[in-house]
């Protein structure tokens, strides 16, 4: 049996007509730029997520960049982040000329430990990237009480947890920028790259929408240096295509996972210490990915690979040791972000997978353990 890590055609054909349409009215049309599609996909998401603003911009990774030089933070400056993510979360930061300081992670959720930020905090710091790792949202309240305390600007990294939530709260509506990716892998995905940010500061948005647009307003008057950073109108109507089907795939991840505790508790896999399983510690985790931790995970990654199984491993290299990094001198410790790194594989999680495939995954784990 083959059972892909992600399965984009099983989806695109559950809503084809409703994709073609999308796009088939964007060419018609030929309002490539700032088309009605961009205003009316802000207007969602901003909905979605229980913000006043939203602000279509050209990925996940631009949703980063632009919050920070919207925020002029850049040389000398300090941005705090965790040491375990994608890696646009901490190359944004740098690309600001802004230093990024990385602190380990709660094993239990894969986010940022509150409880280690305060003794990354300097004079120079100015603001504070949480990341929703998988799909589960950073514990933000202790990040937020810090952030009042010492004055800092929170950037939520939300590209993997559009629709999770957080004590009552939509993820990249708590702190003062919430950053979304379409990337097509995401439970929201565009056809190409594409992103948001989201805001309950009108002004912010303001200088959201003057930053993507080359800084200028009125056109051609520039105020700041901005750049292109805008949604191009056919990915917005793709993504407005998708969005009413979001809740129902991102509950259909939710159940996948609980389908998948079920099985491997029941194959004695969990609980005899070669396993553990995602925790969830906030209100409601969207299943980005569904990550487990293992013993012996890179044979384990090869044996399901040979079954057909498709695997990934997010993320295998800690920020701290990335070549491009070496020049901050990093001394610190991180062990678990380190352990995360070696230990943790992302099952087949997609809203498609059916029974038959994941009772293979599971069966195929259990083998390889000999259970
Ligand atoms: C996907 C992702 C990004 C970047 O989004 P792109 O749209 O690919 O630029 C940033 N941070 C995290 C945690 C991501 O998973």
């Amino acid at each position: 049996m083959i059972v892909p890590l992600l399965d984009l055609k099983a989806q695109y054909n559950s809503i084809k007509s409703e994709v073609d349409t999308a796009v088939a009215e964007v060419f018609e049309s030929q309002h490539f730029i700032n088309g009605p599609q961009v205003k009316q996909c802000e207007k969602a998401i901003a909905e979605y997520c229980n913000t006043s603003d939203a602000i279509g911009v050209s990925s996940g990774t631009d949703a980063l960049l632009i919050a920070l030089m919207v925020e002029e933070i850049g040389a000398g400056d300090e941005v705090i982040t965790t040491d375990f993510s994608f890696f646009a979360t901490a190359g944004c930061i740098a690309r600001t000329g802004a230093k990024p300081v990385f602190v380990d992670i709660d094993p239990s959720s894969y986010n940022i430990d509150p409880d280690q930020i305060r003794s990354k905090i300097t004079s120079k710091t100015k603001a504070i990237i949480p990341v929703h790792l998988y799909g589960q949202v950073a514990d933000m309240d202790p990040i937020m009480a810090i952030a009042e305390e010492y004055n800092l600007v929170v950037i939520e990294d939300g590209a993997q947890a559009i629709g999770a939530e957080y004590r009552g709260k939509r993820a990249g509506s708590i702190g003062h920028y919430g950053c979304f990716s379409f990337f097509p892998s995401k439970n929201l995905g565009t056809s190409g790259d594409g992103g948001m940010v989201v805001t309950n500061d009108p002004q912010k948005g303001e200088m959201l929408r003057i930053f993507r647009n080359h800084g200028s307003k009125p056109k051609y008057y520039h105020k700041y240096i901005g750049g292109n950073f805008r949604l191009d109108t056919l990915h917005a109507a793709v993504v407005l295509a998708k969005f009413p089907h979001l809740d129902s795939w991102s509950d259909a991840r939710k159940q996948n996972a609980d389908r998948y505790r079920r099985l491997l508790e029941n194959k004695g896999v969990v609980g005899n210490g070669v396993m553990s399983l995602p925790v969830e510690v906030a209100d409601r985790h969207i299943y980005n990915q569904f990550v487990i931790r293992v013993e012996r995970r890179n044979a384990l990654q090869g044996f399901l690979k040979q079954k057909g199984i498709g695997t990934e491993v997010y993320y295998p290299v800690p920020f701290h040791f990335q070549k491009c990094f070496a020049y901050l001198g990093e001394t610190g410790d991180f062990p678990e972000s380190e352990a995360a790194a070696n230990e943790t594989l992302a099952l087949p999680i997609f809203p498609e997978l059916t029974d038959e495939q994941a009772i293979y995954v599971v069966d195929s784990i259990a083998e390889f353990y000999s259970l």
